[in-house]
Formats: C-alpha cells, sequence, structure tokens
C-alpha cells in the first residue's frame, strides 16, 4: 500500500503542498493542471528501492558548515564555496552579501572541474514544447482541439477520477496520442543525457507525463517523474500492476484497458487530482541537501511541490533558471548565487553546452540517436 496518508500529509505539510506559496498563487482552481502542459509516453519502468536510499546523510553535518569560503570575492572563493559546502553543507552563504555573481561560464567551469558533480535538474513543460508537445493550457493547441470531441465539461476534468470513472476515453485519448515514437526529445533531453552519461547527474526531476527524459536514455533510476508516467499502470479495482506495454495494444486500438483478473478498468500511472505523490518523490530528502547545483529549465516553478523544491537544496548552492522569465524564488526570493538564462529555452541550454564545450558531442549524440529511431 505505500505509506499512509499521514505520511503524504506530513510531507505535504513540510514542502508547503497545498498551503502553497506565494499566497498570490493560490486560489486558481486545481493546481496540477497549471503546469501539466507537456506529455508523452516512456519505455519501461523500473521501480528500484526508494526505502533504502532516503537517509539524508549528509544533511547532519551541516552544522559544521563552512560558510566563509562564499564570502571571498574571487572566482576561486565561489568555487571553494561550491565545493566544500558541497562536502560539509555550509549554511553561511546568505543573500545580498559577499560574493560576487556567478555568471553561466562560472557554472560550466565548476562543472568542468568537478568542483560541481552532483547535479540536481528540475524540468517541466518548457523542455517539451520545443519537441512539437502541445501545451494542455493552451486552448487551441492540437491536443485541446482534439479532446473537445469527448464532450470534457472542462479540460481538467480529464485528470479528474470521477470523470475518468463516468468516461474515461478522454484520457486513452491522451495515453495514445504519448506513446513512445510520437514526439522526439530535444537539445534540452539530450543535455540532461550527457550529464547523465559524465556521472553528473544525481536525479532528474520532471514535472512532464511525456516520457521524453526516458526516451532521451536516461535511465528510471536517474528519474522522478512527479506527475507520473505512462509506462505502468494500476487496476483501479483490484490494484494489480501492468507494465505499459501490457495495455498498448488496447489503447492503440481505441479500447480501454480493462484487468483480466478483476475486469477493472487499467489505469496509467499519471497521478490524478487528490492522489499521492509517486513513491519515488520521496527521494529528494536524500537529493536535494546532496546536490551541489541545481538546474532548473522551462518550468514556472508556481506549482507545489516543484516551487518548495526549488529552495530545497543548500544556500551555497549555486541555482541555475533555464527559462522564459524569471520566476517563482528567483523572482522573489533570489540567492546571490542564483544564475538566470532567460529567453529561448533550447537557446540558453546551448549557451551553457557551448561554455561547457559540449557543443561536438552532444550533435553527435543526437545524429546517433536519431539514425537509431529511425531504424
Ligand atoms: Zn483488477
Amino acid at each position: 500500500m505505500g505509506p499512509g496518508r499521514a505520511a503524504w500529509n506530513t510531507l505535504g505539510t513540510a514542502l508547503g503542498l497545498a498551503r502553497g506559496k506565494p499566497a498570490a498563487l493560490r486560489g486558481r482552481g486545481p493546481p496540477w493542471l497549471r503546469v501539466w502542459g507537456s506529455l508523452g509516453a516512456p519505455r519501461s519502468l523500473s521501480s528500484g528501492s526508494v526505502r533504502g536510499q532516503l537517509v539524508p546523510e549528509r544533511s547532519a553535518r551541516g552544522a559544521a558548515g563552512n560558510g566563509s569560503g562564499s564570502r571571498q570575492p574571487n572566482f576561486l572563493g565561489k568555487k571553494r564555496d561550491c565545493l566544500f559546502s558541497g562536502i560539509f553543507g555550509g549554511s553561511g552563504a546568505g543573500d545580498g552579501h559577499g560574493g560576487e555573481k556567478l555568471s553561466l561560464q562560472d557554472i560550466a567551469e565548476l562543472i568542468q572541474t568537478k568542483a560541481c558533480q552532483r547535479v540536481v535538474v528540475m524540468v517541466g513543460a518548457g523542455i517539451s514544447t520545443p519537441s512539437g508537445i502541445p501545451d494542455f493550457r493552451s486552448p487551441g493547441s492540437g491536443l485541446y482541439s482534439n479532446l473537445e470531441q469527448y464532450d470534457l465539461p472542462y479540460p481538467e476534468a480529464i485528470f479528474e477520477l470521477d470523470f475518468f470513472f463516468h468516461n474515461p476515453k478522454p484520457f486513452f485519448a491522451l495515453a495514445k496520442e504519448l506513446y513512445p515514437g510520437n514526439y522526439r526529445p530535444n537539445l534540452a533531453h539530450y543535455f540532461l543525457r550527457l550529464l547523465h552519461d559524465k556521472g553528473l547527474l544525481l536525479r532528474l526531476y520532471t514535472q512532464n507525463i511525456d516520457g521524453l527524459e526516458r526516451a532521451a536514455g536516461i535511465p528510471a533510476t536517474k528519474l522522478v517523474e512527479a506527475h507520473g508516467t505512462f509506462a505502468s499502470a494500476t487496476c483501479t479495482i483490484c490494484r494489480q500492476s501492468f507494465s505499459g506495454e501490457e495495455f498498448r495494444v488496447d489503447v492503440m486500438a481505441d479500447r480501454i484497458p480493462r484487468c483480466p483478473i478483476c475486469m477493472g478498468v487499467i489505469k496509467p500511472d499519471i497521478i490524478f487530482f487528490g492522489e499521492q505523490l509517486p513513491q519515488r518523490f520521496f527521494l529528494h530528502m536524500a537529493d536535494f541537501p546532496m546536490a551541489d547545483l541545481l538546474i532548473i529549465i522551462g518550468t514556472s516553478l508556481e506549482v507545489e511541490p516543484f516551487a518548495s523544491l526549488s529552495e530545497a537544496s543548500r544556500r551555497s548552492v549555486p541555482r541555475v533558471l533555464i527559462n522564459r522569465e524569471l520566476v517563482g524564488p528567483f523572482a522573489w526570493r533570489p540567492r546571490h548565487n542564483d544564475v538566470a538564462q532567460l529567453g529561448d529555452i533550447i537557446g540558453g541550454v546551448e549557451r551553457l553546452v557551448k561554455a561547457l564545450g559540449w557543443t561536438k558531442e552532444i550533435q553527435d549524440l543526437m545524429q546517433r540517436e536519431t539514425s537509431q529511431d529511425a531504424l
């Protein structure tokens, strides 16, 4: 059964879930759909052991924090801050005093020199729209229009259990749209793949349900799919688990997949309104204290739990935002070691890739993957 509701509620309170912040962003209807811009279908699921990895072993050393390095005005000081606080969990690097602003070039250097090598990444719909995945929120987008034929009372209903039990067809139409192959990962996804290949990716937290992270070759063990996945499914009655492949034929044939045991409707493991977060989400309790660099790409940071997560890294750890505009805590509670690369998202990732000297490597990788897909 997994953790009880009480445990989730405690976590939710700790993260500010539901009571989310800032207050001005509350009360705009159900939260999930506002970020549910990006959709897709992954390949396979490997759940892995969650419980064994949840001990934030380094956080206890935080009391011995070494924050003094952050006040050194030279670049070495900044580098040392990242490196040493990564080890000791320094908390002395307060906002707005000491230390000069970091640049994207500085971040690249911190990665190249392995001063930062436990990178946590958070991504949202903004990395998937360049792959052609329609923004679910935008009236007039292909997906939204496609769903009109199903008489949804309002778009959010597609992720509501009550409506699903009344009429699961729209949701399965979405599942069909998002099966692997319809959409391809883009440069942003392959940048994350390269981070992983180089042993630098601690974890990738995604709000997207399009599965493009998996399609780019990032293993499920490195992923926390915060809004769930189409790679697995569960019987709504007897709770039997199924892999995505097991109901693929039904979905492709526009049939509602049924459980062979009890004939209940099988629902892909996408998180609906009011449902618990995936158990893997608990990994954040270990990942964020351990991270020595946080990169956030293409998300508005308006919706919990992502809004709070962006503040869960240690204060001495640099945060990089690659996004259309300044959002969330980067706007209303900036830190001295924040780096914001604003504007076109792919362009921003490209700049970081170039600063890292990975341009040729990523081109080769994308070429290899594309030719494989074509086979
Ligand atoms: Zn069943």
